[in-house]
């Protein structure tokens, strides 16, 4: 395994192996390695020749008041664990590096960043999709890995690189959950041992909503309702910021549920914000 930091010079690695007819498998993360992340990285050995795992905090996806610099890093324990996962290169540029002083692009998809996460966290899709724009030219990926957790974010990916006609496969894989059911997060490490405590009832509501789409419930307040309560149950859940049913492309908020609706939550307990969604 190589750890790669100059974007130019992974960009040079990257475009070798292409012209050598490899297939590049790509999973971007902000390290602080679970077992999330771990799964988008064992797909990517099944279905590529070679896999680059970046690790990269990116500043402009965080708001002033976000947890940007209290953001758990550990690179030692990241490598090791890419290492035993047989990743080929991780790449860890600096911020200076990725953004320097005279930067001045940014790539917006419109509408989907409006609603959910969007609406209260302004600004932070656009450093997504910068960011990941960014990251695909310097890792030529074939195919780039990415969680439905973040299914919003996902979904803006897919957008992005269909208008732009970016030639990467966006693959969306399953949330990777504790055995109580709390979705893996890296900012799960705040969390204090009460905290912990609620916060499976995120999942909880999660669970309980589509158990009660599959007895037959279609009317999007009832189901909302229900899962408001259920969190409401758990003592440190401060604000919850959203609980909706959407629509799994537009994003758009339904009435009436249907199957392969997305419930999307984000809550704040304490000061974590945390966010789970499931697939009806
Ligand atoms: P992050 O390091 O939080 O930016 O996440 C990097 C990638 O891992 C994103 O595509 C996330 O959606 C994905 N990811 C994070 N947590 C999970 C999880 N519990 N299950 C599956 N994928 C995840």
């Amino acid at each position: 395994m190589e750890v790669v930091k100059s974007p130019l010079e992974m960009q040079n690695i990257a475009l070798n192996l292409k012209k050598a007819g490899k297939r590049i498998g790509f999973v971007p993360t902000m390290g602080y390695l679970h077992e999330g992340h771990l799964s988008l990285v064992r797909r990517a050995k099944q279905e590529n020749d070679v896999v680059v795992v970046s690790i990269f905090v990116n500043p402009l996806q965080f708001g002033k008041n976000e947890d940007l610099d209290r953001y758990p890093r550990d690179f030692e324990r990241d490598c090791s664990l890419c290492e035993r996962e047989k990743v080929d290169y991780i790449f860890y540029p600096s911020a200076s590096d990725m953004y320097p002083e005279d930067f001045k692009t940014y790539v917006e998809v419109k509408d989907l960043p409006d609603v959910l996460c969007g609406k209260f966290r302004p600004g932070h899709f656009r450093g997504v999709t910068t960011v990941v724009l960014k990251l695909f030219n310097i890792v030529q990926p074939d195919n780039a890995y990415f969680g439905e957790k973040d299914y919003q974010q996902l979904k803006i990916i897919q957008r992005m690189v269909k208008d732009l006609n970016v030639p990467v496969n966006v693959i969306g894989c399953p949330i990777v959950r504790e055995p109580d059911g709390l979705a893996m997060s890296s900012r799960n490490k705040y969390l204090s041992e009460e905290e912990r405590k609620s916060a499976v009832f995120i999942s909880k509501a999660l669970f309980q909503v589509k158990e009660t789409f599959e007895r037959g419930e279609r009317d999007v307040n009832k189901l909302k309702d229900m899962g408001i309560n259920i969190l409401k149950q758990a003592p440190l859940i401060r604000e919850i910021q959203y609980f909706e049913v959407v629509h799994p492309e537009s994003l758009e908020p339904k009435e009436i549920a249907e199957s392969s609706d997305v419930v999307a939550v984000a809550v704040y307990i304490g000061n974590t914000r945390l966010i789970d969604n499931i697939r009806l």
